[in-house]
């Protein structure tokens, strides 16, 4: 480096998706009118550069599930992929130019947000004079010296300051092992690949009633499926419909309520959690018998229809997944965590993140039709020999399907096949630790990754769904935006320092 001539930080980017676009976009804005540049390599070996496993190209049914006018890569801009989208030349004949803030669009769209958005990231990085280059290769292994992090790709390796995880989420689960069995499809996206192999007439068996469960049995009743189609998980429960929320204060599970918990015991028990929880929903007005597993699936669709203009659950939920949740979770031991996900997060879940309204519509009307089913309590699914399925439940009863699909999810951080190789290089050499709930830890006041031997100035940072372990919730694009900002403040005080 010459005499006055300003320091470059090298950062290594691990998956390209929407959490690196994310985190360049608030780079960019952290480092702004400063002389210190960075050098940025994002590695990114699938063909989903900017969109991601789940922004890609593909049936415009699939949808965001947040209204348009808060879907963004900026957590303190909210309207930013609105204004994109009224702007886009593409879109300027159509309804999309003046899309209203509450609408829903097809996360296609959002992804070429997100695509145009890295372009102009890497547009304005380069007139700062800063590079950013894209590898289009898996990184496998990352090795750290006391001055350099090597990163290890296919065809080379690249020596950085520091790196950043961006590894997004895995394929499905795969609950029953069935993959190879013909009829089953391993992963449902992209929809329209997938759903088109599966005969019109077909029992369709799809496996999670999660979001992607909703994806898939949504694509094909808009494919004009004209098939059963069941649905199936071990509590039955879809996702909750998205309604206007009203301002909701938290009386009972407030962050002082945790303080004091973990005053008296040191540390905030599940069974504590939950009783101030159930606090909570009763304070807010909810039913508590209503959430109960065993109520049919169309009738909770139809009460939560009912209620769009005000949903008192899903406002106190709303409330307590952006006040508390982390204080909670961190306030947890990781037996009471493992505790709280085995006992509640099946129930939980539905609640914070719910469908887009005209979708449960869809879905009811298929309900009420007698097309769409939803089932709890799968005890199997087996292939069969000679073609098809059997589902059996709980009860001993025995359904025959012709294809399944697999939307589960893998855990509460599950990673994909790419991504485990370069953890493992990771914990393999002490530069990581795995999070028992899942994910790699981190340190929540910097998404720094927890080595076995802390270092003062961390070189290794996550972000998205792996680091959900420590955060609970770490991939909703709020959660991205926000924790990109946390990183690339970090960041930048490195880069202050000279380090
Ligand atoms: C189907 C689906 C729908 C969703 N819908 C919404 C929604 O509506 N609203 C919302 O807020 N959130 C939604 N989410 C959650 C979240 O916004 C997305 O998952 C988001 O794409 C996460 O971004 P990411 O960058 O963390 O992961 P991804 O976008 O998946 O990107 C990770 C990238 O890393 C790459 N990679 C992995 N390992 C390596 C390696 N070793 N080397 C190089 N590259 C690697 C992968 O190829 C991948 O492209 C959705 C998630 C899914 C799966």
């Amino acid at each position: 480096m010459g005499v006055g001539e300003a320091y470059a930080m090298r950062l290594a980017v691990i998956g390209g998706g929407a959490a690196a676009v994310s985190l360049l976009d608030s780079a960019l804005r952290r480092f702004e009118g400063e002389e210190r540049r960075c050098d940025i390599t994002v590695y990114e070996g699938s063909a989903n550069l900017a969109t991601g496993r789940a922004y890609r190209p593909d049936l415009d049914c699939a949808l965001v599930n947040r209204e348009a006018g808060y879907m963004s890569v900026r957590s303190a801009d909210r309207g930013h992929f609105l204004r994109w989208l009224h702007r886009a030349p593409r879109y300027r004949d159509t309804s999309y130019a003046s899309l209203p803030v509450d609408s829903y669009v097809p996360r296609r769209v959002y992804g070429e947000y997100l695509t145009a958005h890295l372009e102009s990231c890497r547009a304005e990085a380069e007139r700062r004079g800063w590079t950013v280059r894209v590898v289009p290769e898996f990184a496998v292994e990352a090795k750290a010296t006391a001055g350099d992090v090597m990163v290890r790709s296919a065809r080379g390796v690249g020596h950085f300051d520091r790196v950043v995880l961006c590894l997004g989420t895995g394929a499905p689960a795969d609950p029953y092992r069935l993959a190879g069995a013909p009829g089953f499809h391993p992963d449902p996206y992209p929809l329209r690949a997938v759903l088109p192999e599966i005969a019109a007439d077909a029992h369709v068996l799809v496996l999670g009633s999660g979001l992607s469960g909703v994806d898939v049995a949504l694509g094909l009743l808009r494919s004009g499926h004209r098939g059963p189609i069941t649905m199936t998980s071990r509590h039955g429960l879809l996702p909750g419909v998205r309604a206007t929320q009203p301002p909701y204060s938290l009386r009972h599970l407030t962050p002082e309520a945790v303080r004091q918990r973990v005053a008296r015991d040191g540390a905030l028990r599940a069974r504590d959690t939950w009783r101030l929880l159930r606090a909570e929903l009763t304070a807010a007005g909810v039913d508590l018998r209503a959430l109960a597993a065993d109520r049919p699936a169309a009738e909770r669709l139809r009460e939560d229809l009912s209620r769009l203009g005000g949903n008192a659950c899903q406002a106190a939920v709303s409330a307590m997944m952006h006040q508390v949740r982390e204080p909670v979770w961190c306030a947890m031991s990781d037996t009471d965590r493992r505790l709280f996900l085995s006992r509640f997060h099946a129930f939980s879940k539905p609640l914070y993140n719910p469908m887009p309204p005209p979708t449960a519509r869809t879905l009811l009307d298929a309900m009420d039709s007698g097309q769409l089913a939803v089932r709890s309590r799968t005890t199997s699914v087996t292939a069969r020999a000679g073609g098809g399925f059997t589902l059996e439940d709980g009860g001993g009863r025995l359904t025959r399907v012709d294809t399944v699909v697999d939307a589960t999810r893998s855990g509460l951080a599950g990673t994909g096949s790419r991504a485990e190789p370069f953890i493992d290089s990771l914990t393999g050499s002490g530069l990581a630790v795995r999070n028992p709930v899942g994910g790699v830890r981190i340190d929540v006041t910097s998404n720094a990754l927890r080595a076995a031997a802390p270092e003062e100035d961390p070189r290794f940072f996550a972000l998205g769904d792996i680091a959900s372990g420590d955060l609970f919730y770490a991939g909703s694009m709020y959660m991205l935006n926000t924790r990109a900002e946390v990183i690339t403040h970090t960041l930048a005080r490195a880069a202050h320092a000279g380090g």
